[in-house]
């Protein structure tokens, strides 16, 4: 059983009560997390207050210095860390699983450490010299989701500390443990209050809203649902509070009828099923010309039916279980009703516990439920189209706009689709490759603002100008 404490102000917090983590693989208890409230809240948050007194006045040199220390700290405990996520979250280990995301965690910690924003002249004449300096905000509140919780919070918390900022960071209830052990290893090479955790399991007391409304705190990044984004955005109004909200998608792809179906199987399958599903930049609709439909069908099903699901533990596991009962039950409610509508191609029966196969589902339309709603699961609904302007019409009527991918083996051919999706990131021939050079953020209902280069950095500070 694993218990890690909280750390506030570099030290471990003492709360009296707790709640119990789950194994998604086994149903079993797999640790303990703090259960926190308000007075707790408020100590960490109190806490970065006063470090940013001092962390905000490092020199640019400093704050990369701690910012190597950290990373290399997260690459020294990775092995631990990811043990601890495949526990908690479900994912294997092996594949693109726990591994691969704390070595995610630590190539996006190494990169983001790596940059810099330089003071920006704006005019320098006889008239006078402008500087566009960037300044840290104070206290940033980092809120996360399931799916990837160390990779997602390195994402929020190495931007943070390289601009000046100290940060509370609040992972979701359903994965706390992996978190709190991050926060642990890091403030082994931090000052005290520079990077605080607060958990809890929503229920007498939700932090993430008490998170959203505090003075005291200076910018929220959100990542985790359109309903719970909306929320914070409404909360942060009051305290103007900046805010980067990377929330759902329902990411399209369009197979174009030049595709090579045995090709861009493999790419496809793991567009759409990575980490289960359970990934918000995943495919989560598939369009495909009628002139390759079947064959398109039949490579993916021929690829997707060998890969072994099982107990993350082990690593003969490429996909694990959907990581909570919430979760499976809304994928199961859209695989059910998708089955009545299309013909099942693979999966479509849900498994012991919280297992479920992966699913296609052929013959599906946009007003499906599979199609239209974020099913955040293992189950790709594929929709038949014959004219490419019907494809891009069906792909953009979505409320979101995360990303996109267009497959084909013309590049400019598919260059020209990819340029019409409404969304935020675009791949051709491929899905949901993000890098830590690129900036990546939704547009429509999938957020505000971006993560990730020195765009994503920026949003970590204010400008202030100075006229001489
Ligand atoms: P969620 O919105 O239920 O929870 C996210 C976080 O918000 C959790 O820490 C939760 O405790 C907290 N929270 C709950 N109520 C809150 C409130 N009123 N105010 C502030 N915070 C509150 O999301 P989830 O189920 O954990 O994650 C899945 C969702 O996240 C999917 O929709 C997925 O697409 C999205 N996601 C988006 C990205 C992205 O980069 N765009 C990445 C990963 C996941």
């Amino acid at each position: 059983m694993m218990e890690f404490k909280a750390t506030i102000g570099g030290k471990p917090a003492h709360v009296s009560s707790d709640f119990t983590v789950l194994n998604p693989a086994t149903g079993e208890e797999v640790g303990r997390a703090p259960n926190m409230g308000g007075a707790e809240l408020g100590a960490a948050i109190a806490a970065a207050k006063a470090a940013f007194i001092s962390w905000s006045t490092q020199s640019d040199e400093a704050l990369q210095a701690a910012c190597a220390a950290v990373t290399a700290k997260i690459e020294e405990h990775a092995a631990e860390l990811a043990e601890i996520i495949t526990l908690e979250q479900g994912k294997p280990l092996n594949g693109l699983g726990s591994r691969w995301e704390v070595g995610g965690a630590v190539a996006w910690a190494g990169y983001t450490t790596g940059l810099s924003i330089p003071v920006k002249v704006l005019q320098d004449n006889e008239q006078g010299r402008i500087e566009l300096h960037r300044k840290p905000l104070g206290v940033v509140g980092s809120i996360t989701p399931w799916n990837f919780p160390v990779m997602i919070a390195v994402w929020h918390i190495l931007p943070a500390l390289r601009t000046g900022n100290t940060v509370v960071v609040k992972p979701s209830p359903y994965t706390p443990l992996s978190t709190l052990r991050l926060v642990q290893i890091i403030n082994e090479v931090l000052p005290p209050g520079v990077v605080n955790v607060v958990t809890g399991d929503d229920k007498a007391f939700n932090l993430g809203a008490a998170m959203s409304a505090h003075p005291d705190i200076r910018k929220i990044v959100f990542t985790g649902s359109c309903a719970t984004g909306q929320k914070v955005m409404q909360s942060a109004a009051e305290t103007m509070k900046r805010l980067t909200l990377e929330m759902g998608g329902n990411d399209a792809g369009i197979v174009l009828p030049d595709a090579d179906p045995q090709k861009i199987a493999e790419g496809l399958f793991w567009g759409a099923f990575i980490n289960n599903g359970q990934t918000c930049a995943a495919m989560k609709r598939l369009y495909v010309h009628e002139s390759i439909h079947d064959a398109v069908c039949d490579a993916l099903v021929a690829y997707a039916k060998n890969i072994p699901v099982g107990n993350g533990m082990e690593e003969a596991s490429i996909l694990g279980p959907i990581q909570n009962r919430m979760q499976f039950d809304k994928v199961s409610r859209l695989v059910a009703d998708a089955k009545g509508r299309g013909a099942l191609l693979l999966g479509g029966a849900p498994g012991e516990g919280l297992f479920f196969p992966p699913t296609i589902i052929a013959g599906l339309r946009n007003g499906d439920a599979l199609v239209d709603e974020e099913q955040f699961g293992p189950a790709l609904p594929i929709i038949r189209y014959s004219d490419v302007e019907e494809a891009i019409r069906l792909a953009n009527d979505s409320p979101n706009g995360l990303g996109g991918s267009v497959w084909s083996s013309d590049i400019e051919a598919a260059r020209k689709v990819a340029s019409r999706m409404a969304c935020g990131s675009v791949w051709i021939n491929k899905h949901g490759a993000i890098q830590p050079n690129a900036p990546f953020g939704g547009v429509k209902a999938s957020g505000l603002g971006v993560e990730f280069a020195e765009e994503g950095l920026a949003e970590y500070t204010d400008i202030q100008v100075v006229f001489a």
